[in-house]
């Protein structure tokens, strides 16, 4: 017979598969090279067995373990491989030496490709929005900044700087575009310090966000196919299964992102104001521009916004979930 394998490549068990005397076993030719190749070809075997069988070291000595391995396959073959009396045997005659050669791979052929590493396990979805934090403190420490100078801006009147810095200008409109400001009956300085009190309380969640971030998987609106959303008076920001990185059509971009994990923390930290359906309007819609002030200021939409611009020194992004791709 030919060999397939690199048994092909062994005199000795080439001998072994066409003469009967030259079988190898514990008493017969024990110990040489063609011991190495039947121990690796028993392996391949074992190793493919359910329940797993043991598989043996490799080296070129015929041993008590081999015999025991060699008898154990006889036996698992179909028909089982038994010696001219009818019994299994530990010995590698014609046959086994031939059935063996089968458990190896083609000689010159291809080896199969090691099996792909696992992949690395991805983020889970508040690991993921920790991370997408950094963005939105950065935003929030910029609408501080903004809403502080203007404070002061509109609280000391200079008259010999009546023309107001960069910045304060930037939060002056920014002010206007997501707040409304020029919609309110009473003084500006309460409204910009109730603003503030909300963004340094939203800032004190994104930063401690380890208490504050955590994954559902459970609930209905997980099921529904919400990205993040904060129970009625939980006082935990829920991030699901939607809510990943874009890929093709679904996730969200990392703007979009992190503008949900600013938004988010404002539920808790203006609660229950933040949550009446009457204040929370989408950027996106249409009743957002005629909200009044006093709206506005329980919106958590209009934080999210308003910090971009003033981060984004009067670039009105808008970046939310109605921007998936951002
Ligand atoms: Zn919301």
């Amino acid at each position: 017979m030919a060999f397939q394998s690199e048994f092909a490549d062994n005199r000795k068990l080439v001998d072994c598969a066409n003469k009967d005397s030259d079988h190898i076993g514990e008493r017969f030719a024990p110990r040489g090279p063609w011991v190495v190749l039947i121990k690796k070809a028993l392996n391949a075997w074992a190793a493919k067995q359910s329940p797993a069988v043991r598989q043996i070291p490799v080296s070129d000595l015929f041993g008590a373990d081999t015999g025991d391995l060699v008898a154990l396959y006889k036996s698992r073959q179909t028909p089982p491989l038994v010696n001219f009396a009818g019994k299994i045997d530990r010995v590698v005659g014609k046959k086994t030496v031939a059935a063996l050669d089968g458990e190896l791979p083609r000689r010159g052929g291809v080896v199969p490709p090691p099996p792909p590493p696992p992949p690395a396990p991805s983020l889970t979805m508040s690991a993921l929005a920790k991370r997408d934090a950094a963005t939105s403190i950065l935003w929030a420490r910029g609408a501080i900044s903004g809403l502080t100078d203007t404070r002061g801006f509109i609280a000391n009147p200079s008259p010999l700087a009546p023309i107001p810095p960069r910045l304060v200008a930037v939060t002056l409109e920014a002010l206007e575009t997501h707040f409304h400001i020029s919609t309110l009956s009473t003084s500006r300085i309460p409204f910009i310090d109730k603003i503030l009190e909300i963004y340094v309380k939203s800032l004190g969640i994104l930063v401690g966000n380890t208490a504050f971030f955590i994954d559902d998987t459970t609930s209905a609106e997980s099921a529904n196919g919400t990205p993040a959303h904060v129970p009625l008076a939980s006082g935990k920001v829920n991030f699901t299964p939607a809510f990943r990185e874009r890929s093709g059509t679904t996730g969200f971009g990392p703007g979009c992102r992190a503008a949900m994990v600013l938004h988010e923390p404002v539920h808790i930290a203006d609660h229950p104001a933040a949550s009446n359906g009457a204040n929370h309007i989408n950027e996106n819609a249409a009743a957002y521009a005629r909200q009044p002030a006093l709206n506005q200021l329980h919106n958590a939409h209009s934080y999210a916004s308003f910090a971009q611009q003033v981060f984004f020194n009067g670039n009105d992004t808008r970046f939310g979930i109605g921007k998936p791709e951002q």
